[in-house]
């Protein structure tokens, strides 16, 4: 070998020792720092291999370090994961991003364990990987709390169906009966059950939708209808029922749609019934509707209470309100606007909110159309 080739060789192994010597100072740093939190916290080298594991580790799976240091995270693996879940991992952290999802792991005794884990590559100055930090935030009391909830909203609402649907059923009979009668004062109070009963079956049906949501059950049964005929026969229904507001719509759409109408109507029923609950003073909501790109455009825009900016994702969570709706009154449980997004994306099309807070919102969402 040339004497400038090894000269090269050398001043290398020397950079690059001295690069590990950094390395490790750095990672003893990192190790000392994470010694006391509450998270369980692991180290793995580029293979994956666990090179340090802090107590809250131990205490999490009940492991000992002696039992891990050496092995793969794998040890913990409960099975439940999926193949796709770690084809994204391994892609996203080999990219040199962070990547966070909730996994559900198994400790030395047997037990299961939820943890909102993170996974993120640690880099050398030269940008290569070196090293993975894990952190595991136990959720499992979490978890366990919010699938005991999902499972009494679903029992509640199966079992609350059936009776329901009953009572508007003898309501009926009894308003016919009632009718022949002429009696006037009867049929305004069955009147009256009957659309607290509607306001309870959709409280119900809603329900029943965040869980079929939840496992990916909420299908579409598919049409082809002119969308403008089925909004206009919404805004002409809230139209007669509300006194308080003028439903302005403008804009038309020749084109027809293939969707599911009953569905497509459920997410235009949301979003004028939240614009004039929304906007108790205001005296009128406009309805836009528009062809671009063949889609269709929709808007519904109030003059109420607006939304803040950092709340305009969040109202699109299940059971998320708004923090300044607070004592004011309004009802409502946030359930609705998460299953019109839902049916929204099921569609293909999009959802959004562009919104001042004292000024009104105007919700928009785009379906995309099939033919003319
Ligand atoms: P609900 O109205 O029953 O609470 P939604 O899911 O329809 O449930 O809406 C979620 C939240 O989004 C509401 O609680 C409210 O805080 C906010 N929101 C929705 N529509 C509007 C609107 N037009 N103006 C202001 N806030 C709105």
């Amino acid at each position: 070998m040339k004497a400038e080739n090894k000269e090269k060789i050398k001043s290398k192994t020397q950079k690059n020792s001295s690069i590990n010597k950094q390395l490790k100072k750095e990672l003893e740093k990192f190790y000392s720092a994470v010694e006391q939190t509450a998270d369980a916290v692991f180290f793995t080298d580029i293979n994956g291999i666990i090179q340090y594991v802090n107590p809250a580790f131990e205490q999490l799976t009940g492991f000992s370090k002696k039992e891990v240091l050496g092995k793969t995270p794998r040890i913990i693996k409960s099975g439940l994961q999926s193949a796709k879940h770690y084809k994204k991992l391994w892609t996203t952290i080999l990219s040199g991003k962070s990547f966070r999802n909730v996994v559900v792991n198994r400790k030395k005794n047997g037990e299961l364990f939820y943890a909102d884990h993170t996974i993120t590559p640690i880099k050398n100055t030269d940008g290569s990987i070196t090293h993975f930090v894990g952190i595991w935030k136990d959720i499992t009391k979490q978890k366990l709390s919010e699938m005991r909830k999902d499972q009494f909203i679903s029992i509640a609402g199966h079992e609350l169906k059936n009776p329901v649907t009953n009572i508007k059923l003898y309501n009926q009979l009894l308003q016919t009966h009632f009718l022949k009668k002429k009696d006037k004062k009867a049929l305004y109070f069955l009147t009256n059950i009957d659309s607290q009963t509607d306001k309870l079956i959709k409280l119900i049906n809603d329900l029943l939708d965040i869980e079929k949501i939840k496992v990916g059950k909420l299908s579409l049964t598919k049409e082809l209808f002119r969308f403008d005929h089925l909004l206009n026969r919404i805004i002409l229904d809230f139209q007669y029922a509300n006194d308080n507001h003028e439903i302005i719509k403008k804009g038309e759409s020749k084109l027809k749609v293939y969707a599911d109408k009953d569905r497509i109507g459920q997410v235009l029923i949301n979003l004028i019934s939240n614009a004039l609950k929304y906007s108790p003073f205001a005296e009128k909501i406009i309805v836009y509707v528009e062809e671009k790109d063949k889609n269709i455009i929709v808007g519904v825009q109030d003059f109420g209470i607006g939304i803040e900016e950092s709340e305009k994702k969040k109202i699109f969570e299940p059971f998320y309100r708004s923090k300044s709706l607070d004592g004011k009154g309004f009802p409502g449980l946030g359930i609705g606007l998460h299953i019109a997004a839902e049916i929204v994306d099921l569609h293909n099309g999009k959802i959004w909110v562009q919104s001042k807070p004292e000024k009104g919102s105007t919700f928009y969402f785009s379906l995309p159309c099939k033919i003319k």
